[in-house]
């Protein structure tokens, strides 16, 4: 089980083997965190909080890097004048392949960690648009009003 998260302070990539540490520190700028286990995840093994920052919005996605994706498209479409389309239909079936074997991944929609090797909560969805854009606004909130507590003391 890893966990990828970009530290805060820095925005340094940030791996932590979870079977081995839960303190880690920031191989840039040193700052430490220590991931949270919740008790949930002890006693069910799904992933059903954020281990860095314990919220509990998440969603899943394949572990698929987009970009290569999209190159294995371009080659299809440079090559499909000369080979009649087949290298289209190739590069089509090779995503859809891709897509099928590789793994999942659970990303926290606060703080973009990655979670990697877990047992995945079946409740979770792929990424939603407007459940993401009200936790903006919803988090925008609480700091403003978090402001106002400290201007008001
Ligand atoms: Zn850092
Ligand atoms: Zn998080």
């Amino acid at each position: 089980m890893t966990v990828e998260f970009v530290c805060e302070k820095c925005d340094h990539d940030v791996l932590v083997n979870l079977d081995e540490q839960r303190k880690v520190s920031c191989t840039k700028c040193q700052k430490e965190y220590t991931l949270i286990q919740g008790e949930s995840l002890k006693k069910t093994d799904h992933l059903n909080q954020c281990q860095v920052c314990g919220r509990e919005h998440l969603y899943v996605q394949k572990d698929f890097n987009p970009r290569l994706g999209i190159i294995i498209f371009v080659i299809g479409v440079l090559l499909s004048y000369h080979t009649y389309f087949i290298s289209l239909v190739v590069a089509t079936l090779i995503d859809a392949i891709l897509y099928k074997v590789l793994s999942t991944v659970t990303i926290c929609y606060h703080c973009r960690a990655v979670h990697r090797g877990f047992k995945e909560d079946p409740d979770h969805k792929g990424f939603d648009h407007e459940l993401a854009m009200k936790l903006v606004v919803e988090e925008e909130r609480e700091q403003k009003t978090a402001e106002q507590e400290k201007i008001a003391d």
